[in-house]
């Protein structure tokens, strides 16, 4: 199973279908919903007495394993965005680390076991504390965001050189890189460490970079989105879950792997926060990616 350490939050969004409060996000939940269409991820992270309780037996239904979850004192993380009327840009209104600000994770028995690991959106400090505390021969991919580029920027390079891959968006690769072509800052990230590089473009779909050279995929056509949040963290957590289930990691199974980042992460923009994703079923990943190989096939 993977295993999955990042933000679990409580996320108000605004945008131009409206503005919806306090909804469950964070990057760990969209990246354990995804995956757990695949698999059974482990979580670890930290909620506060704010958290809804609903949603926490939804995710041990749905097979997830929270026992890594802490439940503290005081409020959940909290975080608002607003989107432009186009969904092009996005700005954070408010961050508040809350119950994360005093967080030290610790692997629960069995946890440091699991190959595969991901290290989901959260400060460098804490995807390092899960990193010294794994075993040799993991399989370790991160993911990260433009706060902890500006505010933690030697931490995360010294993780970006300890993982086998990399996911991100364009914006955060130029950010980190400085180079403003998407395979120029591929190749520089590549160069820090990392086996495998995994660029988001957004509607423009989604670039990878390994030894072999590069791949790029378009993102499966939409034409109405109604709140993109957590669609990267969803398409790491499809990523993740398809490798766990495909049994191992080459070349084409990362191929295939991204196939099914695209087509579980073109649903989460479907509708606001997880709710798209907590009715999401195996079947209707399948169906889709069908239509997707069918338009990709010459
Ligand atoms: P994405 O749309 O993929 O960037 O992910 C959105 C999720 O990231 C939201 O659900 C937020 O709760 C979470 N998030 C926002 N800021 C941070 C942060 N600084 N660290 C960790 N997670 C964050």
């Amino acid at each position: 199973m993977s295993l999955v350490i990042g933000s679990i939050a409580l996320d108000t969004i605004a945008n131009r279908h409206g503005r919806r409060e306090r909804l469950v996000g964070g990057s760990t939940p969209y990246f354990a919903y995804a995956a757990s269409l695949f698999e059974k991820p482990k979580i670890i992270g930290v909620i506060g007495e704010d958290f809804p309780g609903e949603i926490l037996r939804e995710m041990e239904e749905k097979g997830m394993d929270t026992r890594g979850i802490l439940r503290e004192r005081g409020k959940t993380f909290f975080w608002e965005g607003a989107y432009s009327e186009d969904f092009h840009s996005r700005e954070t209104i408010t961050t508040e680390l809350n119950v994360f600000e005093s967080f030290r994770p610790t692997l629960p028995e069995g946890y440091q076991e699991e190959r595969n690991v991901f290290l989901a959106n959260i400060s460098p400090s804490l995807q390092r504390d899960v990193l010294d505390q794994l075993g040799k021969d993991r399989f370790i991919v991160m993911d990260t965001m433009n706060l902890w580029i500006n505010t933690a920027r030697k931490d995360l390079e010294e993780v970006i050189g300890r993982v086998n891959g990399f996911i991100l968006n364009d914006e955060e690769a130029s950010g980190i890189t400085g180079c403003r072509y998407v395979m120029d800052a591929a190749e520089a990230l590549k160069k820090r460490g990392p086996d495998f590089i995994i660029i988001k473009k957004g509607e423009h779909g989604s670039l990878l970079l390994t030894n072999q050279g590069f791949i790029l995929l378009p993102a499966f056509p939409k034409r109405e989105v109604v709140d993109p949040t957590g669609a990267g963290d969803s398409y790491a957590g499809a990523l993740m879950g398809y490798l766990q289930e495909a049994g191992e990691i080459s070349p084409l199974s990362l191929k295939r792997a991204m196939v099914y980042g695209t087509i579980v992460s073109s649903f989460t923009l479907e509708d606001f926060g997880l709710e798209r994703l907590r009715r999401l079923t195996r079947q209707e990943v399948e169906e889709r990616r069908n239509l997707y190989l069918e338009m990709l096939s010459l």
